[in-house]
Formats: C-alpha cells, sequence, structure tokens
C-alpha cells in the first residue's frame, strides 16, 4: 500500500545547519528510567525509533558535567572519556536506520541537588534549588570565573559529543531544567552584571555557549537550542512575548529552534487536561522571526494535525516523545500508507512514572517499549507459533486484548469470549468518565488489529464458566477476567473490613461507572491515591453532588506526583468546588455518621452525609481461574494443557501492566524461562580493579 499525496509533506527533507533530516519526524529527547544504568536497553529502544522512520531521534537529557547532577533521577551522563563508549552504542544504533542522532547536553544548575556528585550547585543567582523534592540544598551564584568554566566544559562536552558520533547537539533550556533557561528567566536570575537584567544580558550566557558550540563542533554537527515557550512562575518569568523577542533578537543563531512548553509538568500534561496540539497558540508565528527551522511538540498522533503544522507554517519538523514511545513505526505506517495501525498514544504519563519512581519505563499503548533489549521484544514483530496448539483468552479487558493481538500476530488459532455486549473491560468503563476519553484508545488498536486477524476469533456476550471451557477442550487458556473495587474499605489504611452499620448508602467506583449514582452531601474516601479518587470527585460534582474527598495522604491522588499531574488535579477539583481533606482517614461508618481520624493523631471528627464512596482497593476475580484449578484433574481427558491468570485477574494493577502482562502471556506462551533465572537481561557495573 501506498501513502495518500497529502501526507508527502511530511517526507521532505529538511536541513539543519550541516546536516539534514530524511524527513520531519523528529523524536525529542526523552527520559525512559533507565539512562546511564541501562545503556543498552536504551540504545535499543533507540534504534528501533530509527527503524520505525524517524528521521531524528534524539537521547534523553544528558548531564555533561559532574558538577551538576539530578540523583536520584537516572539520566545519561557524559562527564569524562569513559562516558562516550556509552554514549557511542545509542548513536551507532540510530544511524543504523539512516536516522540523524541527537544529543541533549543538559547543564542542570539549580535544578541538580547533586546528592551523588557532593559539589555544590551554581546557578545564576543564590536561591535553593528547584527540583520535584525540594532538597535542603541551595545553589551557590556563579562568578564571572564560573561562567568561564562553565563555557570550556561546554566546548568539551560538546567534542566528546561528536566523537561519540552525534549529528545534532541540543544546548537544553526548557522545562526548569537547564542552565539556558536560569539565566533568561526573571525567576532565577536576579543579577546586576552583564548576564542580568535585560532580555539581552540574560540572553548572553545563551548566546555565548551556541556561538562556542558552533565554533568547536560546528562543521560537523548543528546546533539546536531547546526552549519554553512561556514559563510564568509568581509574576516573574519568561514570558512567551519575551521568547518571541528573544527568536527576533537571536534569529540565525542556533541551526534549529525547538520550542518546548514552560515546565516539564505542563510541556508533558496528560489527555485529562490538554488536547493535542496544546502548544499551537504560543508557538505559532515563532517561525517568521527566523530563518532557521522550528520544531516544537504537542502530542502529535494525528498526521493530518502533522501536516496542518508544516503547511500553516507553524512547525517545519514534528517534535514527538510520547507519542514516538506508543508507536515507534509511527512515521513507517504513515509513509506506507498504514495510518489505521498507528497505535495512539493515550496520554496518560505511565511512561514519565518511570523515570520519576527512577525503575525503567513503561508504556499503556507499547507494552514492548523498554523491552528491545531486555527481553528482545519489538514493537511490530513477535516469534512464529511454535506448535498447533489453539488458545481461549477468557475476558477481553486490556489483559485479554493485547494476548489474544500478541498471539494472532503469531499465527495462533485464537479465540476470545468477552461477557460484555462490548470489548475492552474496565478501558471502556473508564474512558466514559470526565477527561478519560483517550483511555479508550487502548480497546480501539486492539479491536482493529483483531478484526485484520484471520485466525483470531471474538465472541461478545460469551460469559464462560469452567465447565464451559473444559468442554471447549482449548490447549491453552488465559483467564483474563478483571478485578471490582471493594466495597468494605480495605486497602492500605484498613486492612481489614472497615466498621459500617449498614446506615448509609455505600458506592464504588463499579457502582459510579455503571450509573448508579449518589445524591447530596457525599464523603468520598480515597486510599487508593491514583486517579480514580479525583476522577470520581468530578463525576460527582458534574452530577450536583456536594462533595469532600478525605485522603490519608498529604497529597490529592499522591501517586500521580508520578505522572506529572497532582498540581492539576488538585487545582481543579479546588476550582470544582471539591473540599479536600488531607491526612484523615474515613474509620467507621455508624448511626447516618462518618467518623474520620487524623493520620497522625488518631484524633477522631464525625460528620453527617448522604452517601459514601469508597475509592480503595481492588479484588481480582479469579473464581473462574479457581474453579479450573480445583477441577485440573479433568484438564487432561479435555486436551487442557495450561491454565494462565493475567491481568487484574492475577494482581489489579494500572492499565499498563495488564497490557504488559497478556503481551507477556503471548510471547512466553511456548518458550518461559526456567523459573530462577532472571527473565531478562540487564547491565551490571564493572567491578574496579582497585581494592583498597
Ligand atoms: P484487565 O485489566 O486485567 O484486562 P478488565 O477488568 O479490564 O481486566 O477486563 C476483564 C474482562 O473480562 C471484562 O470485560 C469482563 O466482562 C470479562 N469477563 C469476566 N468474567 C468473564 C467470563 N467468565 N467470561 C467471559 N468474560 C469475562
Ligand atoms: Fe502515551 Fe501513556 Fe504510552 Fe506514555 S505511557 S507514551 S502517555 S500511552
Amino acid at each position: 500500500m501506498s501513502r495518500s499525496p497529502h501526507y508527502d509533506i511530511l517526507f521532505e527533507p529538511v536541513t539543519i545547519g550541516p546536516v539534514t533530516a530524511k524527513n520531519r519526524f523528529y523524536q525529542v529527547p526523552h527520559c525512559n528510567g533507565g539512562g546511564y544504568r541501562d545503556p543498552s536497553a536504551v540504545a535499543q529502544m533507540r534504534k528501533v525509533k530509527a527503524e520505525g522512520g524517524w528521521g531524528v531521534v534524539f537521547t534523553e537529557q544528558v548531564e555533561m558535567h559532574h558538577s551538576s547532577e539530578i540523583t536520584p533521577y537516572i539520566e545519561l551522563r557524559l562527564w569524562d572519556d569513559a562516558d562516550i563508549p556509552m554514549l557511542a552504542r545509542m548513536a551507532d544504533a540510530i544511524h543504523e536506520y539512516d536516522a540523524l542522532a541527537g544529543i541533549e547536553l543538559t547543564y542542570p544548575g539549580i535544578n541538580g541537588p547533586n546528592l551523588y556528585s557532593r559539589e555544590t550547585p551554581i546557578a545564576p543567582t543564590a536561591l535553593p534549588v528547584r527540583t520535584f523534592t525540594n532538597d535542603p540544598v541551595q545553589a551557590r551564584a556563579m562568578t564571572k570565573s564560573d561562567i568561564r568554566q562553565l563555557r570550556q566544559w561546554h566546548r568539551t562536552a560538546l567534542k566528546r559529543a561528536r566523537t561519540a558520533g552525534y549529528d545534532l547537539v541540543c544546548l537544553y533550556g526548557a522545562h526548569g531544567f537547564g542552565v539556558i533557561q536560569h539565566f533568561l528567566s526573571t525567576v532565577t536570575n536576579h543579577r546586576t552584571d552583564e548576564y542580568g537584567g535585560s532580555l539581552e544580558n540574560r540572553s548572553r550566557l545563551m548566546r555565548e555557549l551556541v556561538e562556542d558550540a558552533i565554533e568547536t563542533v560546528g562543521d560537523r554537527c548543528a546546533i539546536s537550542l531547546r526552549l519554553s515557550l512561556q514559563e510564568l512562575i509568581g509574576g516573574l518569568g519568561f514570558s512567551n512575548e519575551e521568547l518571541r523577542d528573544l527568536v527576533a533578537m537571536h534569529a540565525d543563531l542556533p541551526d534549529l529552534w525547538d520550542l518546548a512548553q514552560g515546565s516539564w509538568e505542563e510541556c508533558s500534561a496528560t489527555s485529562r487536561f490538554e488536547e493535542e496540539s496544546a502548544q499551537e497558540a504560543l508557538v505559532t508565528g515563532v517561525k517568521s522571526l527566523t530563518s532557521k527551522p522550528v520544531v516544537g511538540v504537542g502530542r502529535f498522533t494525528s498526521p493530518d494535525t502533522m501536516v496542518r503544522q508544516v503547511k500553516s507554517g507553524v512547525l517545519d519538523l514534528i517534535g514527538c516523545a510520547r507519542p514516538s514511545i506508543a508507536d515507534p513505526f509511527l512515521p513507517k505506517k504513515i509513509e506506507t500508507g498504514h495510518i489505521e495501525d498507528i497505535r495512539e498514544c493515550i496520554g496518560c504519563n505511565i511512561c514519565v512514572s518511570g523515570d520519576m519512581t527512577c525503575s525503567i519505563s513503561r508504556c499503556t499503548q507499547n507494552p514492548t517499549f523498554m523491552e528491545e533489549w531486555r527481553k528482545g521484544w519489538h514493537p511490530e514483530r513477535i516469534n512464529q507459533k511454535q506448535s498447533d496448539a489453539k488458545v481461549l483468552v477468557v475476558g477481553a479487558g486490556p489483559a485479554g486484548l493485547e494476548a489474544a493481538r500478541a498471539l494472532g500476530m503469531r499465527g495462533y488459532e485464537v479465540t476470545l469470549a468477552e461477557a460484555a455486549e462490548t470489548l475492552g473491560g474496565r478501558v471502556t468503563a473508564e474512558s466514559k468518565l470526565p477527561g478519560l476519553s483517550a483511555w479508550g484508545r487502548v480497546r480501539d488498536y486492539r479491536e482493529y488489529q483483531l478484526s485484520q486477524m484471520p485466525t483470531v476469533n471474538v465472541y461478545l456476550q460469551s460469559e464462560l464458566s469452567a465447565r464451559d471451557i473444559l468442554d471447549f477442550g482449548f490447549e491453552h487458556v488465559a483467564i483474563a477476567t478483571g478485578a471490582h473495587w471493594r466495597r468494605d474499605g480495605v486497602s492500605r489504611h484498613h486492612v481489614k473490613p472497615m466498621q459500617d452499620d449498614g446506615s448509609l448508602p455505600v458506592f464504588t467506583p463499579d457502582d459510579l461507572m455503571a450509573g448508579k449514582l449518589p445524591q447530596g452531601k457525599v464523603l468520598l474516601f480515597d486510599d487508593d491515591h491514583y486517579y480514580m479518587g479525583s476522577v470520581l470527585a468530578e463525576l460527582l460534582v458534574a452530577n450536583n453532588c456536594q462533595v469532600e474527598l478525605v485522603t490519608p495522604s498529604a497529597y490529592v491522588s499522591e501517586w500521580s506526583l508520578n505522572t506529572l499531574e497532582q498540581g492539576v488535579i488538585h487545582q481543579r477539583l479546588a476550582e470544582l468546588g471539591v473540599s479536600i481533606t488531607l491526612n484523615r482517614a474515613l474509620q467507621q461508618i455508624h448511626n447516618k455518621r462518618v467518623t474520620t481520624i487524623c493520620s497522625y493523631t488518631g484524633k477522631p471528627a464525625d460528620a453527617v452525609v448522604d452517601a459514601v464512596v469508597q475509592v480503595t482497593s481492588r479484588q481480582a476475580n479469579d473464581g473462574l481461574y479457581s474453579q479450573l484449578q480445583s477441577l485440573s484433574a479433568e484438564w487432561k481427558d479435555c486436551g487442557v494443557q495450561s491454565v494462565g491468570l493475567i491481568g487484574d485477574a492475577s494482581a489489579p494493577a494500572p492499565i499498563a501492566w495488564a497490557v504488559y502482562e497478556g503481551h507477556r502471556y503471548a510471547q512466553e506462551l511456548d518458550s518461559q524461562s526456567p523459573a530462577d533465572t532472571v527473565p531478562f537481561r540487564r547491565e551490571l557495573a564493572a567491578l574496579s580493579l582497585d581494592i583498597i
């Protein structure tokens, strides 16, 4: 199949300084939780993107000098020559498919607490470091000699980047993470010398660094500047007007302007809070201020939106981080006319949580992300089946859908049985909640793929019993029957059912999703701590309830700190008039009253409400699996070889976990590694030969 000529414009080459990108698909730098700890895993992940057709593939942020680092977060490092091979492996991997390799050099400055290097942080002005964790560390103001040194460190790092094979070097001054932004912004730059005050002065270091870079490696490498479109903090900052003045002032300074949004939270907003192309108004018109190409982001997954960005002169290059994680083959699919096969990012930021938790990133839509090297998984290819066994998958939620899809790709004959009238399980239910419509893409992508597979049969309204399953006689059975929310308060605060005399109506998230809603004054107890409590509070407000959200945590939706949503969630609930009670737990329901207690002192308080919503924990629907286990003596006669339990039916977790388990089931159906071996490759730090 060939593409529609409408998309040809996306495949035009773009010259960036001394190099040329083969098309307009530009994978902007993005974290992955692996960084210097898992360099081969990161290299292989980037290689798969190059294979998927991205014209430019970037590293994540690379700390360019040991005097500024962001421990505990794990990115890449280019501190001395010893780091070059790790970076070279990535550049080589990217070059294998004719993509340009980009490296994002960062001097975190006031964003680096230096918990590992123990160096004193330096910044334009002496202020406390600005990190996610409010570390009790302050930065020292840079002297002129520090600035001279910083320029020298940049020149050295640039040479190392060139030696490692990079074609583009991005100097990072966005998201509050790079020293260039700290000089530009009046939040962090209060200097009175020639590096502070006017915009010309605040941009002096930026100009010097770019000029140094062009002089040092500009013969071979393109130099891009990554800046925030606006940064507004307490009336200070760097406004969008100033950004435009800055571009006009230094119009042709870098080879490329890379425009991101203010803070990382703003730039990587979730689909619950921002639509695709949310930055368009802030970026429109910047291109007319410079003769150099402009790249920008906006969680672009629609090829038509991309074409519009280029045709209307907003952007030259389509910058993508999350869309390239969800579908590394997005450009190839457009190029070959397979738009309907694009696995669209749902904008959930589970990928970000891998970085924020210093673990390794996952993707809700792409279960192979960061497993390309660790497990040898590939987003578009999978081993062919090893036998003619037939597989029954019971339950078509994220786990069952992905298991069936990946098994179908392997060529297995698959039957997918679903009790409900529609596919999708929890994603179908949750996608109807306020702000979560993009969740439905988890189902939509898989539903379409399954419809194209000749060996997969899908049966709706087919609730199966253990007897049915044994009578069918499939060789392999995967139970993916999901989970349901508990009504009894059990989670972290209550590990046993809480006291409840039944005097008040109690609702669960499942009730609300099924349209069964409370009325009047509602206490919503959130001991789940992710998105569900806050989303249901929104739903209740929309249904004219008076809502009090009570949580034992110090934060509303505490875990959403890891998806960069916590601040906007609190803001939205506060604006909607939800009363937010932190550090308290629902202790009991009695005599039409609720008793809550302080998480720290245990001090009780009673209140009168009309209803309670328990957003606490979920219980696996594993009854069918247990029944099959109890009938295991009959399996052999029925031809059943294995019965697996996957997804929420095994242990409830976010959607990404269920998709991963479904995929793993399909990958490992006929090739399970022995239980006592680590089921993925990893890299260990090389032991030093020096023993003191
Ligand atoms: P997961 O996230 O693990 O995929 P979900 O709760 O989203 O779990 O999906 C489970 C699906 O299994 C639901 O769509 C539910 O209707 C279906 N299901 C549960 N029990 C049965 C059964 N006995 N037969 C067929 N489908 C079932
Ligand atoms: Fe998109 Fe979510 Fe995947 Fe991140 S984890 S790339 S936001 S689908």
